[in-house]
């Protein structure tokens, strides 16, 4: 088989399992298969694809069109300029998550050598994002999962930034216990338990439930994580949230007892979707 009809038949099974972008994704799959960008895949269409290779591509697609992200089988998902590796232990990261990023650099601005904490780090986007715009910063990524924190620590090293970026396995902030940091970022899980089920099949059949379940209401994390967020923020430290659709209210609200300057940031849909705040002066 050569590669038009390879991809002609990634592309017949993706439509019929109803994907809706399958002209991409076929193609994006045989890309990451034979390691080649798009122009060549499209220049050299009767280029052989060898039998192993045509057979690993039709597994490929057999996963896809069971509602397996594409990111998890091609292995990487793009964020904030970096290609981070992402497996079924972690979330992939979201676009609107960048906008958590950028809170943090326009944040750090303040911090001649920022000391930053990466809490629900997951594969760790949104803490090597931040090491890796600011070269003063020095990052801590935690994770329950230990599996996540094994991501997240790859990831690091595939980014060359393991000298300024730690990651812990453990509950929040049970590995930094004693420790204080300039700024405290955090995607938590926030999804609302009984949406769960109503998620589209890529998220609630594959993505990790840990890292998407935030309890009844989704504020599950943002009211553990604000009732001991003080022993841990360094005077005037700055907290920075990630928050579900409807949300930031809610979440600003809780904050508003011990953070001053309290933001919202809305994302490209109209969603608030970063809160951020600044301790209060005295109660660290
Ligand atoms: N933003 C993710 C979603 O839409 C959820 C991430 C989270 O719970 N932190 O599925």
């Amino acid at each position: 088989m050569n590669i038009r009809e390879v991809l002609k038949f990634g592309e017949k099974r993706l439509l019929a399992s109803g994907i809706e972008n399958y002209r991409n994704e076929a193609a994006w799959l045989l890309c990451s298969l034979l390691n080649i960008d798009r122009p060549r895949l499209l220049a050299y269409p009767d280029m052989t694809v060898g039998e192993d290779a045509a057979k690993i591509y039709i597994q490929y697609i057999e996963r896809r069109a069971a509602r397996e992200p594409l990111q998890y089988i091609m292995g990487t998902q793009e964020f904030a300029g970096m290609e981070i590796a992402v497996n079924p232990w972690v979330l992939i990261p979201r676009p609107e998550t960048e906008l958590l990023v950028l809170a943090a650099l326009v944040t750090a601005k303040q911090f001649s050598k920022p000391n930053v904490l990466d809490l629900c780090t997951g594969s760790g986007a949104i803490g090597l994002a931040i090491a890796r715009r600011l070269s003063e910063a020095v990052v801590t990524c935690t994770d329950i999962s230990e599996q996540a924190a094994k991501t997240a620590e790859m990831n690091a090293q595939r980014l060359g930034l393991k000298d300024r970026v730690e990651v812990l396995a453990g509950d929040l902030f049970e590995p930094v216990k004693g420790r204080r940091f300039d700024i405290i970022v955090c995607n938590p899980p926030y999804i609302p338990q009984a949406q769960i089920p109503l998620l589209q099949p890529e998220v609630n059949k594959y993505e990790p439930i840990i890292a998407l379940s935030g309890g009844a209401d989704g504020l599950d994390f943002y009211k553990r994580i604000l009732d001991s967020v003080a022993d841990y923020l360094n005077n005037e430290g700055c907290l920075i949230f990630e928050v579900g659709k409807g949300q930031a209210e809610s979440v600003a609200d809780m904050m508003g007892r011990r953070f001053n300057k309290i933001e919202t940031i809305t994302d490209d849909n109209g969603i608030e979707r970063v809160v951020t705040g600044k301790l209060k002066v005295g109660l660290c």
